[in-house]
């Protein structure tokens, strides 16, 4: 197995994060103590700049999983964990979120080394909203409520309300787009309910996952409250998935996933699903808008976290009238992007997270070429660069409605323009899609805007604007984009089930 070396070459690299990744991260949190797997076994994440090995996990799998859903069976049901407070549980994901904020640089590393995105976005982006996420749900703790009921039982006098109760173990496995991002929206919300949870964070990029790990038991979680699994999918993931004693299992990822993770589900305990998928998202620009804050916005939408974005913004629809005045703005805020390394300050745009994504991506370059599509920029990895995972901000026009790259999600800097000529023609197309992510509108006319809005099929609808987020605003799929909202007070629902008690209280 290759060695994986710190990459010396980045000046200013942490000194926590080059002891974490020179050891500590071989091993996982299960029932509070820092375990290698069972089997031994670890796996190897590569800084994607470089392509060189970075940094050494557990490769666990379903005897860990096992572990992991053991502990927090048990740390559910007993120990201090059920006793504590909602007001206790709160602050302690409180001070989770201060611990993570006093460590912002060191976690933006670790993000930058293991991604590939650049440290100056993971700085100002990804970090303070896992600060700000942990912080709102901290909040909810105290405010998760049942009702009383008004019932109509004749003759009797009858109590009869509600408990929301936590749903129990759950099992979350995340994607590597935005990894501690990723663990925060599923942990914050889960643990302000008063569940316990496997966290298995994805093969790519488990590395803030297990550092965030390390600061729990000074936040005041309990052993066993959360347990952080690194392994692949096929087999730490298979295995959450199928576990008979998980509650619930929420997953982000591939819609193809999605469909494992459901039969799984199925096939085992009937266990609570939520799912966060793919997208095709369609980003619709009218001639009436601002145009110079479209086409900014419509490089925003798909060149922001190198397009993998579950909601990027990769079918362009811009107004007959106005293609070629927006095309070249378009196109000169693709050429202006600097990419490079993430760890380079200047850099705007790193590479792909992976070999895979960079063979995946190239792919589907090719298929549209290979389609008769017209690379407008870009189009492969810069001449610049001959390692890392790097592809050039790529615009294809001439895109026909039944080629692959308009279709399939490709999860890189990839956007296909389209021309289109009326508000029908544009929903039609715009829908036309198995996804439901998200959509966005580009008009001064506030009529259609709110029709648009109305009638695009996705969780998510951005007017003038795109890639808005925030900890209190729901965010989940239609379609096969998957269910269950993330984030704001919808994501209770995916956390707690009702239990109604019913009490006599005597004839009347
Ligand atoms: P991508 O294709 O973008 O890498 P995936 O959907 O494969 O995204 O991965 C997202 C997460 O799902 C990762 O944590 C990965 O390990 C996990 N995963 C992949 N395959 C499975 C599976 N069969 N069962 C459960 N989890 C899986």
């Amino acid at each position: 197995m290759a060695q994986p070396s710190m990459q010396s070459s980045y000046p200013g690299v942490h000194s926590e994060v080059r002891q974490f990744i020179g050891g500590r991260s071989r091993r996982m949190l299960i029932d509070g103590k820092w375990v290698e797997a069972a089997s031994g076994k670890t796996l190897t994440t590569y800084d994607p700049a470089t392509e060189e090995p970075l940094a050494e996990v557990p490769a666990g799998d379903k005897e860990d999983v096992d572990r992991a859903v053991r502990a927090a069976r048990k740390a559910l049901e007993s120990g201090a964990w059920p006793r504590m407070t909602p007001s206790e549980r709160g602050r302690a994901i409180w001070k989770l979120a201060d611990l993570i904020e006093a460590r912002t640089e060191e976690f933006a590393q670790l993000e930058t080394l293991d991604n590939g995105k650049p440290l100056a976005v993971a700085r100002v982006a990804d970090i303070p909203l896992v600060v700000d996420h942990f912080r709102y749900y901290a909040g909810w703790a105290t405010k998760v409520e049942g009702a009383t009921i008004p019932v109509s039982t004749p003759g009797q006098r009858v109590f009869t309300y509600t408990r929301r109760e936590p749903v129990g173990v759950v099992g979350q496995i995340i994607p590597w787009n935005f990894p501690l991002l990723m663990a925060a929206w599923k942990l914050g919300v889960a643990l302000a309910c008063g569940n316990t949870v496997v966290l298995k964070p994805a093969e790519q990029t488990p590395l803030s996952a297990l550092r965030l790990g390390e600061l729990l038991e000074e936040a005041g979680f309990p052993p066993g409250v959360v347990n952080i699994v690194t392994g692949y999918g096929e087999t730490a993931g298979a295995a959450i998935a199928s576990h008979p004693d998980v509650d619930k299992v929420a997953f982000t990822g591939s819609t193809e996933v999605g469909h494992l993770i459901m039969q799984a589900a199925g096939a085992s305990n009937l266990k609570r699903v939520s799912l966060e998928l793919g997208g095709k998202s369609p980003n619709i620009v009218f001639a009436d808008a601002d145009l110079d804050q479209a086409a900014a916005g419509a490089a925003n939408a798909i060149f922001f976290n190198h397009g993998q974005c579950c909601c990027a913004g990769s079918r362009l629809f811009v107004e007959q009238k106005v293609y070629d005045k927006l095309m070249p703005r378009l196109i000169e805020h693709s050429e202006k992007i600097k990419i490079g390394p993430g760890m380079d300050l200047t850099s705007e745009m790193g590479p792909l997270v992976s070999s895979e994504q960079f063979q995946r991506v190239n792919s589907f370059l090719s298929a549209g070429r290979k389609e008769g599509a017209k690379v407008a920029t870009g189009g492969g990895r810069p001449k610049q660069f001959d390692k890392g995972y790097f592809v050039a901000p790529t615009v294809f026009t001439d895109v026909k409605p039944e080629m692959k790259i308009i279709r399939e999600e490709i999860f890189g800097p990839v956007v296909c323009a389209i021309p289109f000529k009326d508000p029908d023609e544009v929903l039609a197309a715009g829908n036309d899609t198995t996804y439901g992510l998200a959509a966005a509108v580009w008009t001064r006319d506030i009529n259609k805007a709110h029709r648009l809005a109305e009638n695009l099929k996705a969780g998510t609808v951005w007017i003038n604007c795109y890639n808005m987020f925030d900890a209190a605003a729901p965010f989940g799929g239609y379609k096969q984009s998957g269910f269950g909202r993330e984030m704001g007070k919808a994501a209770l629902e995916l956390y707690t089930q009702i239990k109604t008690v019913w009490v006599d209280l005597g004839a009347y």
